[in-house]
């Protein structure tokens, strides 16, 4: 067990190891203007690396998984789950909220919506989402949400998939 979460551990380190910072301005994006919780998650993560942060800090700003630009998703991703491996009680909606990630567009969602799933697909190396598709599949098997466990199959079913990104 102890070995299975290091060798996932070590997969997701070694897989989003040269994902670049966002930049500084480019950490939060959503559809309101002068929107205060984006500038809040936004003056929290910027100048952070993905390593800088504790499992209580993320679980505090843990609605940045929605709010990040594509290019900060991609590069804070990893603190989400290297902080919540193993730690599944206390990583709270944090797997949840990284799955609704991976989860296509609704057929009857709108441009913007469909336009924000497909960004945040094809942005992951085919790597990265199968390191993300053992995340999901490990707090799975921790059975702590069983009625949401067909939901996350599902999603780590298209995580494996190699579908063209
Ligand atoms: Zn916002």
């Amino acid at each position: 067990m102890l070995l299975f979460v290091m060798t996932i551990r070590e997969s997701i380190e070694s897989a989003f190891a040269d994902v670049p910072y966002p930049g500084d301005d480019n950490v939060t994006r959503c559809t309101h203007e002068d929107c205060l919780e984006c500038d809040e998650i936004a003056a929290y993560f910027r100048g952070t690396t993905w390593r800088d942060h504790t499992l209580e800090q993320l679980r505090e700003h843990h609605s940045a998984i929605t709010m990040f630009t594509p290019e900060a998703f991609h590069y804070f991703l990893p603190a989400f789950m290297l902080q919540s491996l193993g730690h599944w009680r206390e990583a709270d909606m944090i797997p949840h909220f990284i799955a609704a990630q991976f989860s296509p567009a609704k057929p009857d969602a709108d441009a913007v919506m469909q336009q924000y799933c497909a960004e945040r697909w094809s942005i992951f190396s085919q790597r990265q989402r199968e390191t993300i598709g053992a995340f999901l599949r490990e707090y799975s098997a921790a059975g702590l949400h069983p009625w949401f466990s067909r939901d996350i199959d599902y999603v780590v079913s298209r995580l494996e998939a190699h579908e063209p990104a």
